[in-house]
């Protein structure tokens, strides 16, 4: 396992991470959640994401029952949550990155992780509606007070970033240190074009999600959506068009002959080619059996087998 600095802090996470979204509740619990897990920590990916509003709430749960089961020490791995949406459908509570709301969340998911601290915590959207200057005094009295380490935001706009980070330093504040977008062959701009420059004004460091745009880089959705798969869970309908999309599908079909010539799978590929940008600290795999989290964890072998001429290829491939 590679580990990469999280932006210019100290903290080294594993390239490959694990997150939850749509697996831990919907799909996984119990032992397959924790199998999967294992599966991945076995491997030496030290980063496992999570957010309050996945599952409602039970998605930290499932991860914290597994992490005391598992019993492994709590310095040997980093874990972290998202706050935004809330989970109380009232005023001030959801949707929103006001005082209130980010000092009452923090101490919520702390109790269902059953944890003294997250590692990293991000506000999971903007909010434009609340001032930056108070979230981001918000945000460094949580990590001041020791429930979290290190503050981040996930697709913020670039101006907002900006902001918060002349606010931070204005106030000596903890500064954000990371930020997570999405991240894939299909959706490269805010990474590649929008945060360009906070790179290197800010250090900023990037977890990133979605490295096979849910599923679609494994070529799974070729000829239709297979029964299991995350496109046929009740509630995933919005996923359908999107992942059935005649297009996308195409240069997914592209895709194939590299990805047979490496010796690989596409999705493999599709992940080795997002942590082969050297601004993405980690690259968030998602996984719903076991199996995925090995076939996934193998993109590390491809990684060295992307020179120039096979990044070109990809280039053109996904252009068609
Ligand atoms: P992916 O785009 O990698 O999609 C993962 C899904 O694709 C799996 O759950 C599985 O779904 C399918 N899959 C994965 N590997 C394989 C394989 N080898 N063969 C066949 N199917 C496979 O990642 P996610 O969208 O899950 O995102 C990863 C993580 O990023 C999340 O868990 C979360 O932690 C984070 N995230 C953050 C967001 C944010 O707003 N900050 C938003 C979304 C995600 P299935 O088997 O059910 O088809």
């Amino acid at each position: 396992m590679e580990y990469r600095r999280l932006g210019r802090t100290g903290l080294k996470v594993s390239v490959l991470s694990f997150g939850s979204w749509v697996t831990f509740g919907p799909q996984l619990d119990g032992d397959l959640a924790t199998a999967c897990l294992s599966a991945a920590y076995e491997a030496g990916i030290n980063f496992f994401d999570n957010a309050e509003a996945y599952a409602g709430g039970k998605s930290e749960e499932i991860m914290g029952r597994a992490l005391r089961e598992l019993g492994w020490p709590r310095w040997s791995y980093v874990v972290s949550t998202k706050l935004f949406w809330g989970l109380h459908d009232v005023v001030n509570m959801h949707n929103t990155l006001n005082r209130k709301y980010l000092m009452q969340a923090i101490d919520a998911s702390l109790e269902r992780f059953g944890l003294d601290f997250v590692d990293l915590v991000f506000c999971h959207r903007a909010d434009p509606d609340t001032p930056i200057e108070e979230t981001v005094w918000a945000m460094h009295d949580i990590v001041s007070s020791g429930k979290a380490l290190y503050w981040g935001t996930s697709e913020w706009p670039a101006a907002d970033l900006r902001a918060a980070f002349e606010i931070a330093e204005r106030h000596h504040l903890h500064k954000p240190v990371m930020e997570q977008p999405e991240y894939n062959l299909f959706k490269r701009a805010k990474v590649e074009q929008e945060y360009a420059r906070l790179y290197e004004d800010f250090g900023l460091g990037l977890t990133t999600w979605s490295p096979l745009a849910s599923g679609l880089l494994t070529g799974k959705y070729l000829g239709g959506v297979p029964e299991g798969s995350r496109a046929s869970l009740s509630g995933y309908e919005w996923l359908r068009d999107r992942v059935l999309d005649e297009e996308r599908n195409a240069a997914v079909r592209r895709l194939q002959p590299i990805a047979a010539r490496l010796g690989c799978s596409t999705a493999q590929l599709a992940i080795a080619w997002c942590a082969h940008n050297p601004r993405v600290s980690t690259v968030i795999l998602g996984a719903s059996r076991v199996e995925q989290v090995h076939e996934n964890l193998a993109s590390l072998e491809v990684l060295e087998r992307l020179d120039d001429d096979v990044l070109a290829e990809i280039e053109a491939a996904m252009a068609g």
